[in-house]
């Protein structure tokens, strides 16, 4: 049989949600583990990305198409739900964060960005797109002192 048509499995960059069609952010096997119920774990694959589009209902998709929706997960996401926090390591909120902006000067987001280089920031693990919220907790910052 001549190899050359047996093409090599590509390596995956981050998908696009079956849904939407955002772009996701790719997830290991942690963040899958840490969010799926266990009864629907099985759907998706060991990795598979992150859809994070607060308007579709799919949390989580992989390259087979299989999707896993926010109903399938152990408990509700932000940004999904605004009251969950952003922060799955130290618990910092979207309520924090609109304090800070009121105080006009941001301490609890300071406060966050040492502690997530401490040992205790295991946000590959816990956070759901299993990377750093810190972008996400800056544009909101931004977003919500031009909007003020
Ligand atoms: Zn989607």
């Amino acid at each position: 049989m001549n190899k050359a048509f047996v093409r090599e499995p590509e390596l995956e960059g981050p998908g696009y949600c079956p849904r939407c069609g955002t772009q996701g952010t790719m997830v290991s096997s942690g963040p899958l583990d840490t969010y799926i119920r266990a009864e629907f774990r099985q759907k998706i694959s060991d990795s598979g990305s992150y859809c994070g589009y607060s308007r579709c209902e799919v949390a989580y998709f992989d390259s087979f198409d299989s999707v896993i929706m926010l109903s399938e997960l152990k408990g509700p996401l932000y940004p999904y739900d605004l009251d969950v926090p952003i922060c799955a390591c130290f618990g910092l909120t979207y309520d924090d964060v609109e304090a800070d902006v009121q105080d006009g000067e941001p301490h609890r987001i300071r406060a966050l960005l040492d502690r997530s280089k401490s040992p205790q920031a295991r946000c590959g693990t816990l956070a759901a797109d299993g990377t750093c919220c810190l972008r996400e907790v800056q544009r909101l910052y931004m977003k919500l002192r031009s909007s003020g």
